[in-house]
């Protein structure tokens, strides 16, 4: 049974007859006194009262005067449909299955209709009977169109609508209608992992923390996968707003409760504002998607108000992530090497996989001009696949043609350890290129493990047990936490260009680096000098003991075909010197 019968099931049905004329009522009267249904009539003269009555959400059937008479009552017949909530109508004509009385009912939606020239009770109690029914229909059929089947909230397209309606009433009244679009960051990623199921799990309770928030489930939608329309109308300034921020950023702070676990995700929230920043309805949803880009800069909960002049700066930011999503399908990506040297021999014995980008019309492009992008966006994460993918491909390249088996380096980045697929899918990396792992090195920052301390630290272990090495990168410019650095399976410590930049110029740095060498051998790890330029910063690491440096003295970052010939050139003078 469905909710609408169980609700009128202990009284009797509502008829509203919307009649001019007083004695149409005295017939309906008598059929109603007559019927086997419980019914209770009332009678209004003209449109305004009825509007009255099914606001105050009296009416169970409306009985409607034909509405072809008069604009005013297709305007009614209309208001009955919209949002798919409203009243069944049942028109009354005075021809029976004429054209007309079908085109009520189909084109503008009446639920049946009925001719007072042939009323018999009979009819009449069928024609309430169909139109409820129809209606009935209509409203699960609206239901499925309207909302989104796994929680209940209104569809975009549902959602869009009364975004329209609130701007109309908005702007009636001079008030404010502010706009949120609130990101679920990092869901697609639990979706494919831990199933739909939980996806689902996730996307409900997403959706009753909203409601918390909210004076009706009317403000809420859902616009994609894991986005979230909120609208909130009637607004008198724009610092009415930050309640509801506060309140969304105290409910998702708080981690899901799933049946396998917690799980914490953050969101970002993006804010636009009517009339103030946006002046109709696209100009408002555009907005609201810049602004929560913005918010996704910042990782956890975050929000972002839209300003003007944003547009310009992010059109070009959009661009530039729409052509990088083009460049991981068409193989723009490069991975260039920077050699790294043993400090005492000189000799090439790793290096350093850095990307660039070969941009179509703008050239090579820098890791500065997109890795940002590509951290905000996730992108990061795919991009990150295909330098270990590459990279695992050119150790295997070395070996093949045996040339020396050096380490190639892999930087990390703190996205990258947010996908819970990481040590699996990178597992399966090795496994079909048949890299050999000890041949790989992941460089990662303090900051990436600060971020994602437990799910880093066991990644790191899950990898070293594979064979693979790790090393702290940019060392001295983060935390410099010693803990982490005693704690985890770290075996590298990359002292930062900044500090060795300066080590051979000034009295201080010459001993913090002094300090760091000696820090890094005590914990029985290889130290790397990054960022040497001259022959002096050589010999000054030389004398510290340092073990490798990497540097623009050794080489630039070059093409995967340069290094092997660098290598090449390497070993043929070894040859001649045995
Ligand atoms: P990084 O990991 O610290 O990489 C070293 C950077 O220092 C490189 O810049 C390199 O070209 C530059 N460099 C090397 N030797 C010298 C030198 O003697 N003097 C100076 N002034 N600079 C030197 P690049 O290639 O522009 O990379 C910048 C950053 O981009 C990297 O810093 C790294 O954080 C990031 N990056 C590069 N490739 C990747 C990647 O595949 N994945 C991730 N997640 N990040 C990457
Ligand atoms: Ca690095
Ligand atoms: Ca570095």
């Amino acid at each position: 049974m469905s909710n609408e019968s169980q609700q009128t099931v202990n009284r009797p049905l509502r008829l509203l007859l919307v009649h001019p004329n007083p004695r149409a009522q005295a017939l309906f009267q008598i059929l109603v006194a007559r019927a086997e249904t419980a019914y209770e009539l009332s009678w209004c003269c003209d449109i305004d009262s009825a509007r009255t009555a099914l606001a105050m959400d009296w009416v169970d059937v409306l009985l409607l005067h034909n509405p072809l008479r008069e604009e005013r009552s297709v305007d009614l017949l209309k208001l009955t449909n919209t949002d798919g909530s409203a009243v069944p109508v049942v028109v009354l004509g005075r021809l029976l299955r004429s054209s007309g009385g079908r085109e009520l009912i189909h084109k503008m939606g009446a639920a049946d209709y009925l001719s007072i020239l042939q009323l018999s009770l009979d009819a009449f109690e069928k024609a309430i009977h169909t139109a409820r029914e129809r209606h009935q229909q209509r409203t699960i059929l609206h239901q499925i169109s309207h909302h989104d089947i796994v929680t209940g909230a209104a569809n975009r397209q549902m959602f869009v609508q009364r975004l329209q309606h609130a701007l109309q009433m908005a702007d009636a009244h001079q008030k404010r209608v502010v706009l949120l679009q609130l990101n679920l960051d990092g869901f697609q990623k639990v979706n494919d992992s831990l199933g739909h199921q939980l996806g689902d799990d996730i996307l409900r309770e997403t959706v009753q923390r909203l409601l918390l928030t909210l004076p009706s489930a009317e403000h809420l939608g859902r616009i994609s996968d894991n986005q979230f329309g909120i609208m909130l109308a009637d607004l008198d300034n724009r610092e009415q707003v930050m309640p509801t921020l506060y309140q969304l950023q105290r409910l998702f702070n708080q981690p899901y409760l799933l049946p396998s676990g917690q799980i914490s995700l953050g969101c970002s929230i993006g804010v636009s504002f009517f009339p103030d920043t946006a002046h109709n309805l696209d100009e408002l949803l555009r907005q609201a998607g810049i602004a929560m880009h913005e918010a996704k800069r910042h990782p956890g909960v975050s929000h972002h108000m839209f300003e003007p002049g944003q547009d310009s700066k992010t059109s070009e930011a959009f661009s530039l992530e729409a052509d990088f999503r083009r460049a991981l399908r068409r193989n723009e990506l490069r991975l260039y090497y920077q050699p790294r040297v043993d400090v005492r021999t000189e000799e090439t014995v790793a290096a350093e996989g850095l990307i660039r980008w070969q941009h179509p019309t703008r050239g090579l492009l820098m890791p500065n001009e997109f890795i940002p992008m590509a951290e905000r966006t996730g992108l990061i994460v795919p991009m990150g696949y295909w330098v270990i993918h590459q990279a695992c491909q050119d150790a295997n390249f070395l070996r093949h043609h045996r040339l020396p088996q050096i380490q190639l380096s892999i930087n990390l980045s703190f996205r990258q350890f947010s996908d819970p697929m990481l040590t699996r899918t990178i597992t399966r990396i090795f496994q079909t290129t048949q890299a050999d792992p000890r041949n790989i090195e992941f460089e990662l920052t303090e900051s990436a493990m600060m971020k994602n301390e437990q799910q880093t630290t066991q990644c790191i272990k899950e990898l070293t047990e594979l064979g693979a090495c790790f090393a702290l990168d940019d060392f001295g410019t983060g935390y410099s936490s010693f803990a982490h650095l005693q704690r985890l399976p770290l075996t590298r410590l990359k002292i930062d260009k900044s500090f060795v930049k300066e080590a051979t110029s000034c009295g201080d740095n010459e001993i913090i680096v002094r300090a760091m060498i000696s820090l890094a051998h005590n914990l029985r790890m290889l130290v790397v000098a990054e960022g040497v330029e001259t022959p002096e910063q050589l010999l000054f690491l030389r004398q510290y003991r340092c073990d490798q440096a990497q540097g623009f003295l050794f080489g630039r970052p070059q093409c995967f075909e340069d290094l092997c010939r660098m290598l090449e050139g390497q070993q043929y003078r070894h040859l001649s010197i045995g």
